[in-house]
């Protein structure tokens, strides 16, 4: 299977990350979202990405926009009618991504693959709301992408084996390592992450520490490269809310209950980094917490 043109639904953090990587690997990317304004400011993110990569000396202007002119907005859903694989990085919300497929499979060439981005839902029930569910798969990135080494790659249990050859070879061309996870709530790197992040939000409500006190003791008493609750907003507070979702209704165990206080900052449309503010407020020069 030949992938030479890589359709991409949702233009935000992830999708713009995706296309961003793809990209570079010499795909040609056409990126798709609600509206051309959303398109466009992902594009211009990725822009600013690149940019960041060239003034650090990590990447060739040459190089840099010989990968942007790779990119082109896709306003239209059927625009991305030739696509080879499309991955869906849009909300992760299961009712979305359901219409997503809905609209979109009867516009794909028939051998497209179909891949998604989700965090957590089952690959085996979203495959199952497509036309084809043997060429479905998880694809699922880190943040940010084109940082983040490791890709977790999800059969779902439809995905036939020439749809995973695909997939792998997809991410293996883009100099991701790959990490083969079953197809179980939030897979491998969430399942494990988002409880602590979750337990970290309960940290904060009981009182145990402040903002401040619970994401130093985790920099400098494990080692983590970022406190739970700065990397929480990074990931986006409506996100971690679905994950601890998923694996609460997904698992059926207590231990996954979503901590109040997350879900009252969703409420508030406090969603971390990409809103302006969640445990942090990110509106002035520097992040000041919020508790
Ligand atoms: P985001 O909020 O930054 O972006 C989501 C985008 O989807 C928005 O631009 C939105 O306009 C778009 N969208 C919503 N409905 C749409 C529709 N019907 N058609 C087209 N576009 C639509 O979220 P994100 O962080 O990029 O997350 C996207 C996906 O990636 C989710 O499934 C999430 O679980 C997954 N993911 C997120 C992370 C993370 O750290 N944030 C990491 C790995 C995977």
């Amino acid at each position: 299977m030949k992938i030479e043109t890589v359709g991409i639904v949702g233009a935000g953090q992830m999708g713009g990350g995706i296309a961003h990587v793809s990209a570079m690997a010499g795909y040609k990317v056409l990126l798709y979202d609600l509206s051309p304004e959303r398109i466009e400011k992902g594009i211009a993110t990725i822009s600013g990405n690149m940019a960041r990569q060239v003034s650090s000396g990590k990447l060739d202007d040459k190089v840099r926009q010989d990968a942007l002119a790779k990119i082109s907005a896709a306003p239209e859903m059927q625009d991305l009618a030739g696509a080879d694989l499309v991955i869906e990085a849009a909300t992760e919300d299961e009712t979305i991504k359901r219409k997503i497929y809905a609209q979109l499979c009867p516009k794909l060439n028939p051998e497209a693959v179909l891949a998604t981005n989700t965090s957590s839902i089952s690959i085996t029930r979203l495959a199952a709301q497509t036309d084809r569910p043997e060429r479905f798969i998880g694809i699922h990135f880190m943040n940010p992408v084109p940082v983040m080494k490791l890709v977790e790659v999800v059969r779902g249990i439809a995905t036939e084996d020439v749809t995973f050859e695909a997939a792998k070879a997809f991410v293996n061309s883009l100099d991701k390592t790959i990490t083969v996870a079953e197809d179980f709530p939030a897979f491998i790197v969430n399942r494990i992450l988002l409880p602590m992040i979750n337990e970290a939000i309960y940290t904060l409500y009981e009182g145990v520490g402040t903002v401040e006190a619970i994401d130093t003791a985790m920099k400098l008493g494990a080692n983590h490269p970022m406190g739970p609750l700065q990397l929480a907003d990074f990931i986006g507070l409506d996100t971690c809310l679905s994950i601890m979702q998923v694996l609460h209704d997904g698992l059926s165990d207590s231990k996954y209950r979503p901590c109040p206080l997350l879900v009252k900052y969703v409420e508030a449309g406090w969603l971390g980094r990409k809103a302006g503010r969640g445990f942090y407020d990110y509106r002035g020069e520097h992040p000041v917490p919020t508790r």
